[in-house]
């Protein structure tokens, strides 16, 4: 893989060229798209003043999948990033290093950065983050084709900016990079704020990776996220890079997110859902179907019959249940169990995800091992705004996590009959209030 630039001041282009041994198609699920990437910046700010690392770290997180043996950069690396970068990687090799450039130079009064989406995440990491935190939110330009819809996501923004915070909107089209449109690496949210760093004297990146994408909760088998694969490769390329990560969310489940976001005074910016408009959620979406159950859990609210009837009249969400495991299933169980709803359709739901057995009453709390992957300088504070907010699992509530199994669920014969019902009863009722 080859990647030049064009720039000019407030703009930067990038293009991607593949060589023989490149992976075009690395999977079956998706391959490359578009090759010349936009990056638009205030008119005070010269990519040609990017550091060649944060720069490097850019192009790689945009085009990783993609690499075969080696990246030619747009601008030769410093020989620390070459050396950390492939102390981390096995798969490729950088190609072109300067070894007298100095790697990239943190200050003492530099300030955390973060990947901001406007999601319930994002804005629970930014309401435990220092208050001089600079989100920076990539603004995917849209096409024709797309549900997708900003509104909600600006409105956010303006808000946070509103609320004194430094919030930087960058316009990037990097997901058309991949088809289907996405993030090539997930971390690739970061990259309008790896790219300014020092514009904006940033001396770590935050991103609202909860505990379910971080230790696996809700997935198979509990992840020792810290040795694991994402936090080594990925954490170990953005440290040598001079941009360390900083996951202030990594310990808290989406039960403790949406908790944060509905006590903390910036929660209300938060909105889950990507297709409805600012505070007018779609209704209609997996999102929103997962969210109302669990806010109705969270403020101990029953549903009446009306929201119900709404609620399951969603063809997405019987896409999603039919799952076996329901992606975020725990959040399913631990909501379900909570409420107490006369409903046919919800107990069967229930049952499907064991809320009328299981209450995981640790779930949500903050999982301490977590601070390990908090940026030191910030660690103190979080920790202490964390728990304004949640209570720390016991050593006893720890070791259930670390025990986290779905597998005897998922091979069970009880969870396909229990699902067949449900799905089968769901759509009876699409069916009928059509
Ligand atoms: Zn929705």
């Amino acid at each position: 893989m080859k990647v030049g630039m064009i720039s000019e001041p407030g703009k930067l282009v990038l293009y991607l060229e593949l060589e023989e041994d490149d992976r075009p198609a690395p999977t079956d699920k998706y391959q490359i798209g578009k090759r010349i990437i936009t990056t638009i910046f205030p008119e005070d700010f010269d990519p040609e003043d990017i550091h060649p690392d944060l720069l490097g770290l850019s192009c790689i997180l945009i085009c990783e999948p993609f690499i075969g043996t080696r990246i030619t950069l747009p601008k030769p690396v410093s020989k620390h990033f070459y050396e950390g970068h492939k102390k981390v990687t096995s798969r490729y090799t950088i190609a072109n290093v300067d070894e007298k450039l100095k790697p990239r130079k943190i200050d003492s009064d530099y300030v955390p950065g973060l990947a901001f989406s406007g999601g319930v995440d994002s804005t629970a990491a930014l309401s435990v983050m220092p208050h001089n935190t600079v989100p920076v939110f990539l603004d995917r330009p849209l096409n024709g084709r797309s549900m997708y819809n900003k509104d909600a996501a600006y409105n956010s923004c303006n808000e946070v900016s509103r609320l004194g915070y430094n919030m930087n909107i960058i316009q990037c089209d990097l997901e058309y990079a991949r088809k289907p449109v996405g993030f090539p690496v997930d971390v690739a949210n970061s990259v309008p704020a790896i790219l300014m760093a020092d514009y904006l004297r940033l001396d770590s990146i935050a991103f609202g990776t909860i505990m379910e994408s971080s230790y696996g909760l809700g997935h198979k088998n509990y992840r020792d996220y810290p040795n694991g694969n994402h936090y080594t490769h990925l954490g170990g390329m953005f440290e040598s890079a001079g941009i360390p990560f900083n996951l202030p969310v990594a310990g808290i489940s989406e039960i403790g997110t949406s908790i944060i976001v509905e006590k903390s005074p910036i929660g209300f910016i938060a909105q889950s859902c990507m297709r409805g408009i600012w505070k007018s959620p779609c209704q209609n979406c997996w999102k929103c179907f997962r969210k109302l159950i669990l806010d109705a859990a969270i403020e101990d609210e029953n549903m009446d019959n009306d929201t119900i009837t709404r609620l399951f009249n969603n063809k997405e969400a019987m896409r999603f249940v039919s799952g076996i495991p329901i992606k975020h299933e725990n959040v399913l169980t631990w909501a379900t169990n909570k409420l107490k709803i006369d409903n046919e359709l919800f107990s069967l739901l229930k049952k499907r995800v064991r809320g009328d057995t299981h209450s995981f009453p640790w779930m949500n709390k903050w999982f301490p091992d977590s601070e390990i992957v908090l940026h030191e300088k910030y660690g103190d504070e979080i920790k202490h705004n964390i728990a304004r907010y949640l209570e720390t699992m016991t050593e006893e509530e720890c070791e259930y996590l670390r025990e986290w199994s779905m597998e005897d669920m998922i091979n069970s014969e009880q969870t396909a009959l229990d699902r067949d019902n449900l799905v089968s009863n769901m759509k009876d009722h699409i069916k009928s209030h059509q």
